[in-house]
């Protein structure tokens, strides 16, 4: 049968009619070819992954590897506490089968955003599932910007050992979304993991015996890592984003004093001519602390900065 024959039968009425056979295996057999081009899409095309903010795509993506495309919310040179949603965060949530989370009320941006995608399939993942958070303390002296978070302090990542209960929540989630994969995820979450345990014994090992160690820090991030290692965050002081008064330097001082800290721990990126100030002021080092919220996208970002961290508290403490 030529072509043009082919497309008279399909187009004439009565070829149907006269060879209802035909239609009915030239029907079968679109059927069969669309079915089996749609289960190799199916198959060829990689889950796509959005990550909300930085520590949560370092772990999701050190458990997908290769495998999934994962895409990161934040841009990873701003914090997820003043992130504010664009539209075009909600077209990557729009096409996105997995939302990896840190949850416990750090990603306020996300409800509003999960919404206007409009993705009922969307799959999110709550890394923090399980993880029974630390309230977030009411420390600070008449000064906050809506920095308080209702569901307890968030900042669980950076504890190498809620870390990797973050690392197995995010590889038991890929896996049921995307089993076929499971054999990857398992195999990169346990290298991760293994670098996390032996993170934790370097930190054991080098605070162990550490006596006296208290600091003040600008951002109440390291109440979980304190709790794990001895050390002891004294007191949050928020300080204003433009220019430090009298009174914000009245108020270091005063805790400074009344906690009897060995430093003040500013991160990287904050001005430091108005710290050093205080700095002078207290007589007091300003060491830096990276609360692992902007930085690399490398997965190995994490272990590098926590032993920066590392070194950091190991200088400070006695
Ligand atoms: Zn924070």
């Amino acid at each position: 049968m030529s072509p043009s024959q082919f497309l008279r039968i399909l187009t004439q009425p009565s070829a149907w009619k006269r060879r209802p056979l035909f239609a009915v295996l030239l029907i079968s057999a679109i059927a069969i070819i669309v079915g089996s081009l749609t289960t190799v899409a199916q198959n060829t095309r990689s889950t796509k992954v959005v990550a909300t903010f930085l520590p949560m795509y370092l772990f999701t993506k050190a458990v997908s590897g290769s495998s999934q495309e994962v895409e990161i919310l934040v841009p990873p040179n701003v914090t997820a506490h003043e992130y504010q949603a664009s539209p075009s965060d909600a077209r990557k949530l729009a096409q996105a089968e997995i939302l990896v989370k840190n949850g416990l009320g750090m990603e306020t941006f996300l409800s509003g955003l999960v919404a206007n995608a409009g993705n009922p399939q969307l799959k999110q993942i709550d890394a923090s599932q399980g993880i029974e958070p630390l309230k977030e303390e009411d420390h600070d002296h008449g000064h906050s910007h809506g920095h308080s978070h209702a569901e307890g302090n968030p900042h669980v990542w950076l504890d190498p050992i809620l870390a990797q209960k973050q690392v197995a929540n995010i590889r038991e989630g890929l896996i049921a979304v995307d089993p076929k994969n499971a054999q990857t995820y398992r195999a990169n979450a346990e290298a991760y993991i293994k670098q996390l345990q032996e993170l934790d014994q370097e930190f054991k090992s080098r605070l162990g015996s550490v006596k006296d160690c208290k600091f003040i820090a600008f951002h109440d991030a390291y109440p979980y890592l304190a709790r794990r290692y001895g050390i002891q965050q004294m007191a949050v002081l928020d300080l204003p984003d433009d220019s430090i008064s009298p009174r914000d330097i009245q108020r270091v001082m005063a805790a400074v004093k009344e906690y009897q800290v060995q430093a003040l721990l500013s991160e990287p990126g904050v001005n430091d001519s108005r710290l050093q100030q205080i700095s002078n002021d207290v007589g007091l080092p300003v060491k830096t602390l990276d609360p692992i919220e902007t930085g690399s996208l490398d997965p190995q970002y994490y272990f590098t900065a926590m032993r920066k961290n590392l070194n950091t508290l190991e200088g400070i403490c006695q």
